[in-house]
């Protein structure tokens, strides 16, 4: 299979859905055909049900099938070596190092995210997460701000320099399956973005509007999912998407558009541009692995860049990532191998694959790296069949710290609660502003 050569890396090319009125339907209630979504889990049934894959890569050993496959959902999609190598460079051209800037990084919080993470910060230094479940920002300004307060100041200029880096993530495994994949030390398939495959599930079941709410309203015993959730019905209701149609390679699509543009409210808020500079890094995380972690078939990261830009002095300029050429698979093991430590070291990476298409330079993370940075490694240790050691009788404390049903938890609420409330609500119709603000007045005679 040739590779696709109609890579057009137009940023956000499919966020400009042309308006139709009326477009918006009440989703058709498919429950009845969609498993339980009530763990967030992998739901392989849920998206064999609603996306049979459309391309399969015929020979998972050919990595330029593999990429091809993945392109045909994510057009311009880059190996994740190849990528960050070229985001070093084109930010670099514009006065952002891993020497002068703080990274600031907004991921899934699945640990299969770590291979990403650990390139970014590689090039970039330690990085202030504010990583939230399908990549949903739930930080706030505080949270952003905080990061920045973290940044090393330029020596000659006194400003700051930031570096944001947002991706949410798909799976789509060697042959091409999307959600798919199969985790170190795990039996069976599992897979990727639960958070955003869960979503997917009840967005189809019960409709988007039904799942749309007013800010601030979330659960509190899943503030996080409740609020990735609402944001993503929001996101789709404005775009006038039928979700009914949507894959899970849609649906990551539109999580990526609504949290680049969240990412990007944050910072207006959050950076002055006054005293310091930045650059915005998204797109979409693809984890392509082989169908079985531990077999001989390689395992790919890629990534889907949708935004490259940076802001200096105030004045924004965009970025393209393919004006940038692909370093040779030496030269992207060599740095490869720098960003996985001693872990990558093993004859293992001796064997490293590489395939170089007319857009990107692909190469296998090494396996030993990826279990040893995922923690199943040898699972087969430790087992507390073969005998615990001696100190672990010695070393345990005395009795357990006493438990108090009555403190508040994150769920409950208790009569204070309910005073205060009352008080707030009396006070906010009760107050002349708040009532003329309704009148259209703003509060102003
Ligand atoms: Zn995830």
């Amino acid at each position: 299979m040739k590779m696709n050569k109609a890579v057009n890396m137009r940023p956000r090319a499919s966020a400009a859905r042309p308006v139709r009125a009326n477009h918006v339907k009440t989703a058709v209630n498919r429950s009845a055909s969609l498993p339980s979504t009530d763990r967030l889990v992998c739901q392989a049934a849920a998206v064999a049900v609603e996306a049979p894959p459309a391309v399969v890569a015929a020979n998972p050993k050919d990595l330029t099938q593999r990429h091809a496959a993945v392109s045909k959902y994510f057009p311009g999609v880059l190996g994740v070596d190849d990528f960050i190598q070229r985001v070093e460079i084109a930010l670099c051209g514009y006065g952002f190092t891993g020497r002068n800037s703080i990274a600031c990084s907004n991921l899934c919080r699945d640990e299969i995210t770590a291979v990403l993470k650990d390139k970014i910060e590689h090039s970039f230094g330690g990085s202030f997460n504010t990583n939230g479940l399908g990549g949903v920002l739930t930080c706030g300004v505080t949270g952003i701000g905080a990061g920045l307060s973290h940044s090393p100041i330029c020596a000659d200029s006194g400003r700051e320099r930031y570096v944001f880096f947002s991706f949410p993530h798909i799976a789509i495994d060697s042959t091409g399956t999307l959600a798919n994949i199969s985790r170190p030390g795990r039996p069976g398939t599992s897979c990727a973005c639960g958070a955003l495959i869960k979503c997917m599930g009840e967005l189809k079941a019960d409709g988007v509007e039904k799942s749309c709410k007013v800010p601030g309203v979330h659960d509190p015993l899943d503030p996080e999912y409740s609020i990735l959730k609402q944001r993503l019905a929001r996101r789709i209701r404005w775009e006038q998407q039928d979700v009914n149609s949507m894959d899970l390679a849609d649906i990551t699509k539109a999580a990526e558009r609504m949290i680049t543009d969240d990412l990007e409210y944050l910072i207006e808020k959050a950076v002055d541009t006054n005293k310091a500079d930045y650059a915005v890094v998204t797109g979409v995380q693809i984890h392509n692995w082989s169908t079985n972690f531990d077999d001989e078939v390689p395992n790919l990261e890629l990534v889907w860049p949708t935004k490259v830009y940076t802001v200096v002095n105030g004045k924004t300029t965009y970025l393209d990532l393919t004006k940038i050429p692909s370093l040779t698979p030496r030269q992207l093991q060599l740095l490869a191998q720098a960003s996985m430590g001693s872990a990558a070291e093993p004859s293992a990476s001796a064997g490293i694959v590489s395939s170089v298409s007319a857009t990107s330079t692909i190469t296998e993370i090494p396996h030993d790296y990826m279990a040893h940075r995922l923690g199943a490694a040898d699972v087969k240790g430790a087992s507390v069949l073969d005998g615990k050691p001696a100190y672990s009788e010695t070393i345990k404390a005395g009795d357990a710290p006493a438990a108090d049903p009555a403190k508040p938890k994150m769920d409950s609420i208790d009569l204070n609660d309910m005073t205060q409330a009352f008080r707030s609500f009396s006070a906010a119709f009760s107050n002349p502003s708040f009532v003329e603000t309704f009148n259209g007045s703003n509060g102003k005679a």
